[in-house]
């Protein structure tokens, strides 16, 4: 018989059932340390005092109206983004895809106000991942997801990442936009590096073409900063948020310049849901606890003392680790041996640590990861890699 629910996961056998802090709770009563935080979405930890009481007070108060009337939790967060950020203009969404949706609409859309509908081209990259609706997996190029789907849709180049001759040699009269995640998390942690980032920004200046960041996964204090793009002192013309918008409650946005913005003009986007009250009560919460003093000094703090032992652990167990890579809370354990089967190892020992592309361990702890916890996330780490150590050396 078909699965009652559609079966596009190959779904992992435990249900949690209960969250508090940086701990879930599983069906079973067992307890786990939970380095995923969904992934990179619950920042602030499971049921977080502040944003329940935010949401609560909302659900009691008033759920929906719609975007044909003025939201004020909407000038309120927009307000926020725009003051502390390189942003004009904010649009809400539900989910990190579709922004990422908005976004190609809006650079193409730049082009063709300025009488230039010809230039609509996206350059993305090689490993990148930008979400499932189908611009989405058009920008972000993976054959695993694009197949079988009907015909790639036009207008999208792809290059490796990295390769700034290669972007150099695909823009031409065509091209509207460059599209970045500037730490790409799904395949693998893997950073696009500062320089990079940087000679993209000029390419971009020089042939007037948007730079897209896609933050879903980078912003909102994961890196250490509120965004990313802040550490390489330039900014995007356009950039995607989601994830952590929200701390678990579906919501997502599109920041960009006046200038990017020109062509969204009215009638030309809009969502029934996006920034509905709900959902901008929890980001206007979310947000105000990221930017009180001494949040992202918290994080930096966890960040430094996670690497600084990360660093450690990996040296003691060359035969299980290859190495360390990524920023702030988002981080990865390149493995020698198997990702997914340390994986199962690790939350049989009641710590939740995601998988990632390139045979990678991904960790991405809530914000709010106090140092005893570390301590303990890194000893359960400590604790598995001795296991799977133990098991390669009885298997020769
Ligand atoms: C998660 C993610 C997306 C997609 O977000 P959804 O909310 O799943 O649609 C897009 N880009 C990046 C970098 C992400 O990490």
């Amino acid at each position: 018989m078909f699965p009652a629910l559609l079966p596009t996961y190959n779904r992992t056998d435990v249900a949690f059932v209960r969250g508090e802090g940086s701990y879930l709770f599983a069906e079973d009563g067992k307890r786990y340390l939970d380095f995923g935080a969904g992934i990179a979405v619950n920042a602030f930890g499971h049921a977080n005092a502040r944003l329940v009481g935010a949401l609560t007070k909302q659900a009691q108060t008033l759920w929906h109206t719609s975007n044909l009337y003025r939201v004020p939790g909407q000038e309120s967060l927009s307000r926020k983004l725009v003051d502390n950020t390189f942003a004009d203009t904010v649009f809400f969404t539900n989910s990190g895809t579709e922004a990422i949706e908005l976004a190609i609409k809006m650079a193409r859309r730049h082009h063709f106000a300025n009488g230039n509908p010809e230039r609509f081209h996206i350059v993305s990259f090689e490993g990148a991942f930008h979400g499932r609706t189908y611009a989405a997996i058009n920008a972000g190029g993976n054959e695993k997801y694009l197949e079988g789907f009907g015909p790639r849709m036009p207008g999208f180049d792809q290059v490796a990442l990295g390769d700034l001759e290669a972007v150099k040699k695909v823009i031409g009269p065509q091209t509207a936009a460059i599209i970045i995640e500037p730490l790409q998390g799904e395949s693998g942690v893997k950073p696009a590096g500062p320089d990079f980032l940087r000679n993209l920004r000029k390419l971009c200046d020089d042939n007037g073409l948007l730079l897209i960041f896609d933050e879903i996964q980078t912003g909102l204090g994961r890196t250490g900063k509120f965004f990313a793009y802040e550490d390489l002192r330039i900014a995007p013309d356009i950039m995607t948020v989601a994830k952590a918008l929200g701390g678990g409650f579906p919501v997502g946005a599109v920041l960009a310049t006046a200038e990017a913005a020109k062509g969204m003009t009215v009638g030309t986007h809009g969502t029934t849901y996006g920034g509905n009250p709900l959902a901008m009560a929890v980001g206007n919460e979310a947000i105000d606890m990221i930017l009180e003093p001494g949040f992202l000094d918290h994080v930096n703090k966890i960040a430094n003392y996670l690497h600084q032992q990360l660093g450690a652990l990996t040296a003691a167990h060359p035969g299980v680790f290859e190495s360390v890579r990524g920023q702030g809370l988002m981080i990865g354990l390149k493995m020698k041996t198997d990702a997914p089967a340390f994986i199962a190892a690790a939350r049989a020992n009641g710590l939740v640590v995601l998988p990632a592309g390139d045979n990678v361990v991904r960790l991405l702890p809530p914000l709010t990861l106090s140092e005893a916890e570390a301590r303990e996330g890194l000893e359960l780490l400590n604790k598995t890699a001795s296991q799977v150590e133990a098991q390669k050396a009885a298997a020769q």
